[in-house]
């Protein structure tokens, strides 16, 4: 997971921002808002072009969260899926790849976005806000050789 530490220094770095928002933008992957029931959000990859599409129905900080994840699946995963959805609490995918790979994937997404967040609050490190705490822990509680 060495390799996605580095991959958040050198986005962060490159652009002078950690805002996932602003890193979609500057990555040339276009966010689209639309509203669903169940989906948080996912990517896809129409043509080449990278899509990150939210459900603007999520509160601020999941919304958040969700966008750096899908940014580390356009960042990392996207020459491997050509869609992942996050779907009644399980993620969806119609690549190929098997069931364990896509959970690879999944955790590698969270691990991405929880360093990215960290990183893009880092001035309020000890008084991070509760609701993106709750949210950082609940995706960190991800196995060993997470270490944050
Ligand atoms: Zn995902």
């Amino acid at each position: 997971m060495k390799y996605i530490r580095e991959l958040v220094r050198e986005l962060v770095h490159k652009h002078g921002t950690s805002n996932p928002m602003d890193l979609a933008k500057f990555e040339n992957i276009h966010v689209e808002f639309d509203f669903y029931e169940e989906t948080k959000g996912y990517f896809i990859k129409i043509d080449e072009i990278k899509y990150i599409v939210i459900n603007q129905l999520l509160n601020e900080f999941l919304m958040l969260f969700v966008i750096a994840h899908e940014l580390g699946h356009a960042l990392m995963h996207s020459n491997n899926t050509y869609i992942m959805k996050y779907e009644k609490g399980i993620y969806h995918t119609d690549s190929h790849e098997t069931f364990i790979t896509n959970n690879i994937y999944e955790r590698e997404a969270n691990y991405f976005a929880v360093l990215l967040l960290r990183s893009y609050f880092q001035a309020y490190e000890n008084s991070l806000p509760s609701e993106l705490l709750e949210i950082l822990n609940a995706y960190s509680n991800i196995k060993e050789g997470f270490d944050l």
